[in-house]
């Protein structure tokens, strides 16, 4: 895929474990290297060695095993330095630079903020490189869905996504599990008659039918077709059975039903 803003960052994607995302960041400017949630080190190292890159950084955005189970080979070989959430370094087995909401990162010439997104984990944070378009946001974002809310409260939920919906329309995001398909199914079922919806499930059943990946998305369509990031629009409150409802009762119903789905 390549590419990328303004800034110079290029992504590269590698399918890891079951249907999990890693990815590879390479600020161009500099040659430094990160790899995103590497929760498995063999594919992560053959994506590496295909294109001679070393690796300098570790990026986790929380303590799941399919997030960090790659993280002892990496860093043993490379030596390169791992950062995640400060709140969650003694679940991690220690980190090199815990970060916390607000806080800046660099990868090279490449400027990253900390978002600190608490509800799928405790700990959870996204990284957002604002320059370059690109959000990094492991599973407090899918595509048409979110993690399953296994630390937080609906209110939690609700704040950290309206977070990721204030972001500029154009950002990628660029989560940690392809998910898409079934999360259209899902959120069709619930909204069978929504344009939008429809529109959206036909591209991404293509894209799957030929085997191609729906990761990146962005946000200005995340905004039109994820139903946890349209919890104000009474269509929603109405699919979930709760007409009028506060959007935090909207979210924690939604979740609920795509926790039965
Ligand atoms: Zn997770
Ligand atoms: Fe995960």
């Amino acid at each position: 895929m390549g590419g990328g803003g303004a800034g110079g960052l290029r992504v590269e994607r590698v399918p890891i474990l079951r249907d999990n995302y890693a990815w590879l960041l390479r600020c161009e400017a500099t040659g430094t290297v990160a790899v995103v949630d590497p929760g498995e080190a063999a594919p992560v190292q053959a994506a590496l060695d295909a294109r001679g890159w070393p690796l300098h950084q570790v990026l986790l955005t929380h303590h799941h095993p399919d997030h960090i189970g790659g993280v002892p080979p990496l860093q043993a070989r490379h030596g390169a330095r791992v950062v995640g959430p400060a709140a969650d370094a003694a679940r991690m087995g220690g980190l090199d630079v815990g970060l916390q909401d607000g806080d800046d990162w660099r990868l090279g010439a490449c400027a990253a903020r900390v978002l600190a997104l608490p509800a799928h984990t405790r700990g959870h944070i996204a990284f957002h490189f604002a320059q370059d378009e690109a959000l990094f946001c492991g599973d407090a974002l899918f595509l048409m869905g979110c993690g399953r809310l296994f630390e937080g409260t609906p209110a939690e939920l609700y704040a950290a996504l309206r977070r990721l919906a204030a972001l500029p329309g154009a950002t990628r995001v660029y989560c940690a599990h392809e998910y898409t398909l079934g999360n259209a199914r899902w959120a069709r079922g619930l909204l069978p008659r929504d344009p939008a919806l429809a529109a959206r499930a036909a591209e991404v059943q293509a894209l799957r039918a030929r085997g191609e990946p729906t990761v990146p998305g962005r946000i200005d369509q995340e905004r039109a077709t994820n139903l946890f990031l349209r919890v104000e629009q009474p269509e929603v409150a109405a699919a979930v059975g709760l007409p009028g409802a506060d959007p935090i009762a909207v979210t924690a119903a939604l979740r609920a039903h795509k926790d039965r789905a």
